[in-house]
């Protein structure tokens, strides 16, 4: 069977490699012009997306591609005052493995590197621009005329999925989550942060981590109105530093400092979910990572889906008897988890704006929902793809 993974982004290299891994075989085609180990901003890999690599085979790929552990998360008020926590200390031991902070370029160029190595072709420069499904197979069309006939196509294209749009033009589009995301890393002499640090800022919200001279942080600014596509992609960095200062203008220590030392962010990136679709395949055609459930980064949990769904499609590729019962089977396997998610991420991102909108009872109200998010994150954590569910241990 000849299956055509149209992005190589994490989701797209983890699959090739997750049926490379199941002896079978596919190919990616991707619109980057190459691999590119820069660019982008840095994730955070949840302790059940560092278990999923391991099932793979692949443990070694996040410190490979430069990631660094963390152990929890300390929530800080606009005064610097403690008021919640995510203890972390024990994610060895109740998970199996600790979250991983890592640059997205290079945890992408890694696993396309590890997926070429094992022989699976990688088309760059390929945007996918027409997609025919008939009874025998899937033609996909390439920007420049190119052709290539398979049984299968899997679309691994992301939150703006072209596969999506072509296969169910009526299908929802992503929805704005109010956010614009912001950030990047900064060469500053702080000492290492054993916990990731987030601060509900007077007017947004700020989080960061040190580790070895850098200090990787991201702000997520209030946006009501929806930027125009493409419309942040060329800021002004002065301007835009400058606008990122003024809205942490009275934050704690050292969230000025931070901003006083990046000269610069890497991007602006407007945040986008996608909650749920009536469908996730057809007979030939299946969506899997964020083409299917984009979720917003205040989940944390988008890359470790996007992981989680290849090694859970491929087991169903190898395990079943046709394309169409293995697209069953894992969407039944998946949906409910996903589409949890997305709405848990969208509950966190509302929160963070409108805790910035400054209200009295803000600091009396965050304990309680930090508790909950908490309590939720780790369910999350648990989840193990070999077992289809929670790891055992205690929370
Ligand atoms: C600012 C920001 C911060 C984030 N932080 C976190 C975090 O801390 N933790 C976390 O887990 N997740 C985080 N995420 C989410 C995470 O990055 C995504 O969930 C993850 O990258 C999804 O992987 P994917 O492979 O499904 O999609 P993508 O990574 O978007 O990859 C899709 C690939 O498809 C290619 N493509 C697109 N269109 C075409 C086409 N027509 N033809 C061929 N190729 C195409 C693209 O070039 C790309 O390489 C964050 C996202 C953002 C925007």
């Amino acid at each position: 069977m000849k299956t055509l993974i149209i992005g190589g982004g994490i989701a797209g290299s983890a699959l090739a490699l997750a049926l490379h891994k199941a002896g079978l075989a596919s190919e990616v085609a991707e619109a980057r012009p190459d691999v590119e180990d820069s660019g982008g901003a840095f994730l955070t890999l949840a302790p059940n997306g560092v278990n999923a690599l391991r099932t793979l085979g692949l443990g070694d790929v996040p410190a490979a591609a430069g990631g660094f552990e963390l152990s929890g998360i300390d929530f800080r008020n606009s005064r610097g005052r403690r008021i919640g926590e995510l203890p972390g200390e024990a994610d060895q031991e109740r998970y199996g493995a600790r979250g991983v902070v890592l640059r997205r370029a290079r945890l992408q160029a890694a696993l396309a590197e590890r997926a070429r190595a094992a022989g699976v072709p990688y088309t760059f420069d390929a945007r996918l621009e027409r997609l025919v499904e008939h009874t025998d197979g899937v033609r996909a069309v390439f920007a420049g005329g190119r052709v290539v006939d398979a049984d299968i196509v899997i679309g691994a294209d992301g939150v703006w999925s072209t596969v999506r749009r072509l296969t169910w033009p009526d299908a929802p589009t992503p929805a704005y989550t109010g956010i614009v995301d912001c950030g990047g890393w900064t060469a500053m002499p702080l000492p290492d942060t054993a916990r990731q640090q987030m601060i509900f800022g007077r007017r947004a919200f700020f989080g960061y981590s040190a580790h070895g001279g850098l200090v990787y942080w991201f702000t997520n600014v209030p946006h009501r109105r929806e930027p125009r596509r493409g419309e942040l992609d060329r800021l002004d960095q002065g301007r835009w530093m400058a606008d990122i200062r003024a809205l942490h203008d009275g934050d704690p220590d050292p969230v000025p400092a931070i901003l006083a030392a990046a000269e610069s962010s890497l991007g602006a990136w407007p945040i986008y979910d996608l909650r749920s679709l009536a469908t996730w395949h057809t007979s030939r055609i299946c969506l899997i990572g964020d083409a299917a459930h984009a979720t917003s980064p205040s989940s944390g949990q988008g890359a470790s889906l996007a992981v989680e769904d290849a090694a859970v499609l491929a087991r169903c590729l190898r395990d079943r008897a046709s394309a169409v019962a293995a697209f069953d089977d894992f969407v039944a396997r998946r949906r409910d988890r996903a589409e949890a998610i997305v709405r848990m991420g969208r509950r966190i991102g509302d929160r963070k704006v409108t805790s910035a909108v400054g209200s009295l009872f803000r600091d009396l109200m965050l304990p309680t929902f930090l508790r909950m998010g908490a309590k939720a994150g780790q369910e999350q954590y648990r989840y193990r793809v070999d077992r289809d569910g929670p790891s055992g241990g205690t929370s």
